[in-house]
């Protein structure tokens, strides 16, 4: 059943790649003399494609719902604009660019490379042939495993400060909604799509398989950045993160330092932060953000950025202010040290 579903999507997607191909782009690209990007810009279409189709659907399942449930009440929703950019820009572009002229052209000279030495891929899927080798298991192993990757470089994104520099642009939201996942510092959406995809290829998934991996947890992570009063229930939400649990890490005081370390770092899955005691199932519904945008007395609230280069730029503001602070920290204690 699975199977079928991803090549009736495929076809799907094709068709529409190849109508639009013939109809649109390829007229255009006669007009104005880039026939020679032809055939790349055919196999960039179908991405981009599949981004569209992912932002539509998560749109008109998801806005309705934040319509009906709203976790947080908000006046107006001012805000929230920039977060549908970032989403654009990442769904069409940056995964786009990145998955296809980058990962794959190097995913298959590396692959050859390490043929090469005679260095084999792990091959999880080889584990217990005949089970493990089944596409469906072999799918959930990937997927397993790359969740288990994933909450651990959440975790640390959290734990390193200039790192947590970074992450804060994701964190900085206050009117958290379906669009709130792909507010990331483009930065740190090149270094994480690098740390999967180096992942992948050690373990051995093929790049189409990546791509839907990918797009899955990409689907779920809108579903549990969206502003619907919503959770899986006693067992579900020990299994899956829902936007409850995700909610509370994104709470003020909860997510980020919670009790001393934060909380609910979970990709996909919950069960790692029961595994390793970051969890917390508490449903209240907290303001999100960072708690220095909230000020305090005698301290100025501090300003994460309203657009999306503001935010970009006064990230690597921080980042230097930390670096600076570290060298006169350093220089501090060795002339004491003298
Ligand atoms: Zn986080
Ligand atoms: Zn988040």
């Amino acid at each position: 059943m699975f199977h079928s579903i991803v090549s009736n999507l495929d076809s799907f997607v094709s068709w529409l790649q190849t109508m639009l191909y013939v109809d649109v782009v390829q007229p255009f690209l006669f007009k104005v003399g880039m026939m020679d990007y032809d055939e790349d810009t055919y196999d960039a279409l179908y991405w981009v494609i599949v981004g569209v189709l992912e932002v539509l659907t998560m749109y008109a399942i998801l806005r309705p719902l934040e319509a009906l449930r709203p976790a947080e009440e908000w006046k107006d929703r001012k805000g929230v604009r920039v977060d549908v950019l970032y989403t654009w820009i990442v769904k069409l572009g940056i995964l786009n660019l990145f998955f296809f002229f980058t990962f794959q052209p190097l995913f298959d000279s590396l692959q050859s490379w390490l043929r090469l030495q005679g260095i084999p891929n792990l091959e999880i899927d080889n584990l217990w042939p005949g089970v493990t080798t089944q596409p469906i298991v072999t799918f959930l192993i990937y997927l397993f495993v790359l969740d288990f990757a994933g909450y651990w470089y959440h975790r640390l994104e959290h734990r390193i400060g200039i790192w947590w520099e970074l992450h804060a642009v994701h964190h900085s939201q206050q009117k958290m909604s379906l669009w709130s996942d792909d507010r990331n510092h483009l930065l740190d959406d090149i270094l994480q799509a690098g740390f999967f995809a180096a992942i992948a290829l050690v373990i051995g998934v093929e790049p189409a398989q990546f791509v839907v991996l990918v797009a899955i947890t990409n689907l779920m992570q809108s579903v549990q950045h969206a502003n619907i009063r919503l959770h899986f229930g006693w067992l579900g939400e020990r299994i899956i993160v829902s936007p409850a649990f995700h909610r509370r890490h994104h709470a003020i005081g909860y997510g980020h330092e919670g009790t001393t370390y934060g909380c609910n770092f979970g990709v996909l899955f919950s069960f790692w932060d029961i595994l390793f005691r970051s969890a917390s199932f508490n449903r209240t519904v907290e303001p999100t953000g960072i708690r220095d945008q909230l000020g305090a007395p005698g301290i100025k609230p501090v300003h994460y950025g309203d657009g999306f280069f503001e935010q970009h730029w006064l990230a690597f503001r921080r980042i230097g202010a930390r670096l600076m602070s570290r060298r006169a920290g350093a220089s501090g204690n060795g002339s004491a040290a003298v």
